[in-house]
């Protein structure tokens, strides 16, 4: 009987202790499948000769090659409760959605794919005629429901992982952007109170300056500006709505611009002409 209750106290402490074990480390299995994930995509580009080209017969390896770099940044609120949601979200494979970086409340940044490989967060979206932005961008997403100002520690965290990768990847500075900037209509992220201006000054997104003397030219056009600002230009009512949300921190649906809105517009506009 003494022995018995030893051996079943015994069995429930290693149960106890593996059940900790897994805890502690509960993406292993997620983390494992990163590692196969990775083995095969590389066996894909040690190909020679390729097996799926047209010149399969004439292959002649170049000497001179690196790896394509990201060329935006792509900001998203998480839309979640937490963080650990979010974690949870980006390692279940029925999901299919994904990020490079995860910027936790407290400031935490959780790197979740390497930077040089594609992530599934920007969804159908455009960038002037740019249809593929997930192939040429890096995702952050930041947890924040949508509904609340993000925390100091979140931005600072941001302004310190934006930095090094504008300067690892030579990011131009118009090319941080939010999600709603590349799905207008489709999507809010990273909504009203994500503090652009303060991104802007750090050198990451444009915004703009006082506009008292601005004066907008009387044939000036507001949706070929937008245009030629990135957006997708196909639904005018969202693509204004989209402009007020992240350059007026407001959420309007008459989508009219006013005399003001268009001076914030065409101070914009003029930086890329
Ligand atoms: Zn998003």
């Amino acid at each position: 009987m003494g022995l018995h209750k030893n051996l079943f106290l015994l069995s429930s402490l290693g149960l106890l202790m593996i059940s900790l074990g897994c805890n502690r480390r509960p993406y292993h299995s997620t983390n494992k499948s990163y590692k196969k994930q990775t083995k095969q995509l590389a066996r894909t580009i040690q190909q020679t000769p390729l097996k799926d080209s047209i010149a399969t017969g004439n292959w002649v390896g170049t000497t001179n090659f690196n790896l394509r770099k990201p060329n935006f940044v792509i900001i998203h609120h998480t839309a979640q409760n937490s963080c650990e949601q979010t974690l949870k979200t980006f390692t279940t494979a029925k999901t299919q959605v994904s990020a490079h970086y995860v910027i936790c409340k407290d400031g935490t940044i959780h790197h979740m794919l390497n930077d040089y490989l594609r992530a599934w967060h920007g969804g159908v979206a455009k960038w002037g005629n740019n249809t593929d932005i997930n192939s040429s961008s890096i995702g952050i997403e930041i947890d924040n429901n949508g509904f609340e100002t993000f925390t100091d520690q979140q931005i600072s965290s941001l302004l310190t992982l934006l930095m090094t990768l504008k300067k690892a990847y030579s990011i131009p500075t118009a090319n941080f952007i939010g999600h709603q900037d590349i799905a207008p209509g489709r999507k809010v992220d990273p909504n009203v109170y994500f503090p652009w201006k303060r991104l802007a000054d750090s050198g990451f997104g444009i915004w703009w300056s006082d506009t008292t003397n601005v004066v907008v030219p009387p044939h000036f056009n507001a949706l070929q500006a937008l245009r030629i600002v990135g957006y997708d230009i196909k639904d005018s009512i969202a693509v204004i709505q989209t402009f007020k949300r992240k350059y007026k921190q407001v959420e309007d649906k008459t989508a009219l611009l006013n005399e003001g809105d268009k001076k914030i517009l065409y101070t914009l506009y003029k930086k890329f002409e």
